[in-house]
């Protein structure tokens, strides 16, 4: 399968890897030019728990010199997906599919939006990993890869796709309702993203105190409410239980966006509590705890930007 990646950082790289590591001809694409410039000159490192290897890559600044891609997967944060998917459309013929397993609500929309006639998947996945430097990640963490149809006629390819995946050792599943895969790891996010960010605390922390479980009760109840009047059919019968038992889970993880604000990077903030509150508005639910974590979450990239 000829394959791109767009947005080959610590997710777009290993997900390249593993790709290209069962024969399938693979590009990285990433505006970061040290990182492109390691890649083709060393192949990209990854720090494994089993140890170091070295994966032979091709990757390049932009899609200039690729053509027409059978599966082309995004892996920009998403406030990049617009920018990366327009400029990307050298890649997309009628029988390309695109896939996004980047966090949040919007993505899908906004390359459905971009790439009118494509097919169009979104998934979630529990790997995890980070960028060490150029041309170096680290596996941070393994775990299933759950995708299904966002929209066109997918329905033969999204099982290919998830078989190739699995065939080069990303285990992955389809499943026929992928708005509730999608809501689900929300509502997981709403809860602990932007609180570990602002208290700059790990994952774990957030159960300890009385003040912080009735913060994460208090977004977690306003995404809850949104996604059950957009019929939404959640998958867990108790949310704030689930969203304590993944912070107890992943005790000792410091949460992406807690991450991006150490990095005086930009948080994915406007697709995870910021969608919540997108998606109150068009159904008539006021959704004032996430405006706030919003707003604050904005509040401190853009003093630390000016700073
Ligand atoms: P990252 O910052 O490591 O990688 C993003 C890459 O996109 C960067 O290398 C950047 O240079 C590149 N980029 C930016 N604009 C571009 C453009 N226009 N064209 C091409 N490349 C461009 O981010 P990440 O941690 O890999 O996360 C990517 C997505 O996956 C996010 O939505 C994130 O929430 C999600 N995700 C991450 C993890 C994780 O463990 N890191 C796990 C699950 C999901």
């Amino acid at each position: 399968m000829k394959i791109a990646v767009i947005g080959a950082g610590a997710m777009g790289s290993l997900f390249g890897a593993y790709l290209a590591g069962g024969g399938h001809q693979v590009a990285l694409v990433d505006v970061w030019r040290e990182h492109v410039e390691m890649i083709n000159k060393q192949g990209l490192r990854i720090e494994e728990k089993s140890g170091e290897k070295i994966v032979s890559l091709t990757a390049e600044k932009d899609t200039r010199n690729l053509g027409a891609q059978d599966l082309v997967i995004i892996f920009v944060k998403s406030y990049n997906t617009a920018d990366a998917v327009n400029t990307a459309r050298n890649l997309f013929t009628e029988s390309t599919v695109i896939l996004t397993l980047q966090n949040g609500l919007g993505n899908a929309e906004i390359i459905a939006d971009t790439v009118r006639n494509a097919t169009v998947l979104a998934g979630t996945t529990a790997h995890g990993a980070t960028v060490l430097g150029p041309g170096y990640i680290r596996h941070a963490g393994v775990g299933e890869t759950i995708i299904g149809i966002y929209k066109g006629a997918g329905d033969r390819r999204v099982h290919d796709i998830a078989d190739t995946f699995t065939n080069c050792g990303i285990k992955t599943r389809v499943v026929d309702d992928i708005a509730s895969q999608l809501w689900g790891k929300l509502l997981i996010n709403i809860g602990i993203n932007p609180l570990t960010a602002l208290l700059n605390v790990t994952n774990g922390r957030l159960v300890e105190y009385d003040a912080t479980c009735a913060l994460m009760q208090m977004l977690v109840s306003e995404g809850e409410a949104v996604a059950r009047a957009g019929g939404i059919n959640i998958p867990y019968a108790d949310v704030l239980e689930k969203v304590k038992q993944v912070a107890v889970a992943t005790g000792t993880n410091r949460s992406s966006m807690l991450q991006d604000l150490d990095k005086g990077g930009r948080t994915e903030i406007d697709f995870i509590n910021g969608a919540v509150v997108r998606e109150g508005a068009k159904l008539g639910i006021s959704t004032p705890y996430n405006e706030m974590v919003t707003q604050l979450i904005k509040a401190v990239e853009a003093i630390r930007e000016f700073n």
